[in-house]
């Protein structure tokens, strides 16, 4: 039998971990780094690079390398953001709304789930070299405001891979599996993960080896990667006015910016000015142009007030959820690269008026938590009880476009419920039913997990008919809907499909490419 690790799959960093000896433990890969950069490129030769290796070739291969895919994980095309759509490569809408990233170096377009794949699949053989056996199965994290949509991606991407994926863990209860495995006393532990791309809040009752959730809330389109796109357009609007070129519409100029950008942001975190220097970032008819210039770090937050008061909202919400006030959180567990900024820190800290946890790396502790997870799973890990919750509130369309609420937000899962509808016109003898995850009231605010008809009813007056609708969520956050038509005992079930989810044909295809 194989070995089961932990794996964080992040949209910047991922992490491979195991248990060993009652505790996780990181595996560094080939490079001897412990966290491997989410990035997978093809070289010249076609040759597939993943991580380091991939990332450093960027700037001169930035059509054919592929950064920060997490954030198309599940999505639609149309669902995507002006800003989430502006990467160095191209990617393009596929004939069912889908999210289709171009490679032209091989001539060949990839689904997010495959790119993820890549990353998955390096992290796995890097485990099974530090192990010496092969590994089978995986642990796989994901923020806990995943939608059903974006769990089913991240699930996808590890069968891609030739994984046998025992678990969808959310990062922030990761988090705090990690954090929690041995403290002695019972705390309300509240995580704050801002990672690259995602953002996520949640509070946790831990202690006696149970870790319960009571709330969790968040953004699944805001990270670092957001403070990067703001230096990016204060450096591209000030070139602009200065010299009359976009350089943002420049592939390679727009690579250039953003690693620098980064640079700068993650500069400003340690200290209070930082350089920024660009030679022959582009040519005009007057010769070669040089970006050259300083940022402060007062500068920076007085860029980033909207991305600010964008964290505060989900931070006072799962507090609201938990029906707790800050003083009644007993511990602030800081999470992901972008919690080191200083505004960040400060503004968790006095919203929360406790100083956070140093005592958790932040860069690791959610792989560290998949890894437990999966000793849970393999019962290497005993006496932990794990309850989590639906992040988002599930439902069907009813009457005049009106969302029904099935399960709210942060319901323990696993859970069923169900609900009786029934038909609104006489002899009518389908329904259809539309399945939506979500917090706004009408049905069209809200995302469309799926829709699925029941025929057959026999023709009765409208109203009469019984419909029972039931929703399963299981352990991995992953929503089963099924419906019977309560005279003829009719029933139909199925996995939510949308079109931002690849069908089982297309995923078999995609297992068999790989293995290829
Ligand atoms: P993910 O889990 O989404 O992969 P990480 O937790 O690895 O993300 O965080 C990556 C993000 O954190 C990037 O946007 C990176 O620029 C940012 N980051 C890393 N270190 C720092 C730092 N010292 N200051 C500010 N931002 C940082
Ligand atoms: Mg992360």
């Amino acid at each position: 039998m194989g070995k089961v690790v932990g794996i964080d799959l992040g949209t910047t960093n991922s992490v491979v971990s195991v248990m060993e000896g009652g505790k996780p433990i990181v595996i560094a890969n080939a490079e001897s780094m412990r966290t491997t950069p989410s990035v997978v490129a093809f070289s010249k030769d076609g040759e597939r690079l993943v991580g380091q290796m991939a990332r450093r070739q960027a700037v001169l291969n930035p059509q054919n390398t592929f950064a920060g895919v997490k954030r198309y994980m599940g999505r639609k095309y149309g669902e995507l953001s002006a800003d989430s759509k502006r990467v160095p490569y191209t990617i393009r809408r596929g004939d069912n709304n889908e999210v289709r990233i171009q490679c032209p170096r091989l001539e060949k377009e990839f689904a997010p789930e495959e790119i993820s794949s890549m990353i998955l699949r390096k992290l796995a053989e890097e485990a099974s070299r530090y192990l010496g056996q092969p590994v089978t199965g995986a642990v796989i994290t994901v923020p806990a405001y995943f939608n059903d949509a974006q769990r089913q991606a991240t699930r996808n991407a590890g069968r891609i891979a030739g994984l046998e994926v025992k678990r969808i863990l959310n990062e922030p209860t990761a988090a705090a599996l990690a954090y929690g495995l041995d403290q002695q006393y019972s705390q309300t532990v509240l995580v704050f993960d801002l990672g690259g791309g995602t953002f996520d809040v949640s509070i946790l009752d831990v202690g006696d080896g149970v870790f319960e959730v009571r709330s969790t809330a968040g953004d699944t389109q805001l990270g670092g990667t957001n403070f990067d796109k703001k230096i990016v357009d204060w450096l591209a609007d000030d070139f602009l006015a200065a010299e009359g070129v976009d350089l943002r519409r420049d592939r390679q100029s727009l690579q250039r910016l953003t690693e620098a950008a980064e640079k700068a942001k993650i500069e400003l975190s340690g200290v209070n000015v930082t350089e920024i220097n660009l030679p022959f970032i582009t040519a005009t008819a007057d010769g070669p142009k040089h970006l050259e210039t300083t940022l402060s770090r007062s500068q920076f937050e007085g860029l980033c007030g909207d991305l600010m008061s964008r964290l505060r909202g989900p931070l006072k919400q799962a507090l609201t959820d938990a029906g707790l006030t800050p003083d009644q959180i007993d511990e602030v567990v800081l999470v992901g690269g972008g919690s080191r900024m200083p505004m960040v820190h400060d503004m968790v800290r006095s919203l929360i008026r406790r100083p956070p946890n140093q005592n958790v790396n932040p860069d690791e502790v959610v792989a560290g938590g998949a890894a437990i997870q999966a000793g849970i799973l393999t019962q290497e890990v005993q006496d932990i009880l794990l309850l989590d919750v639906t992040p988002l509130s599930l439902g069907l369309e009813t009457i005049g476009g009106v969302m029904k609420k099935v399960i709210p937000r942060n319901t323990t899962i696993p859970v069923r419920r169900s609900d009786i509808f029934s038909t609104s016109e006489n002899n009518q003898t389908m329904v259809e039913v539309h399945v939506l995850q979500g917090e706004r009231e009408m049905a069209a605010d809200n995302k469309a997990l799926g829709r699925f008809k029941l025929m057959g009813i026999p023709p009765a007056p409208r109203g009469v008919p019984q419909v029972q609708v039931a929703f399963d969520i299981d352990a991995n956050g992953i929503l089963q809907v099924s419906a019977m038509d309560r005279t003829t005992g009719r029933e139909q079930s199925l996995t939510i499909q949308g079109s931002a989810t690849l069908s089982e044909e297309k995923v078999q295809q995609m297992i068999k490419d790989a293995e290829e």
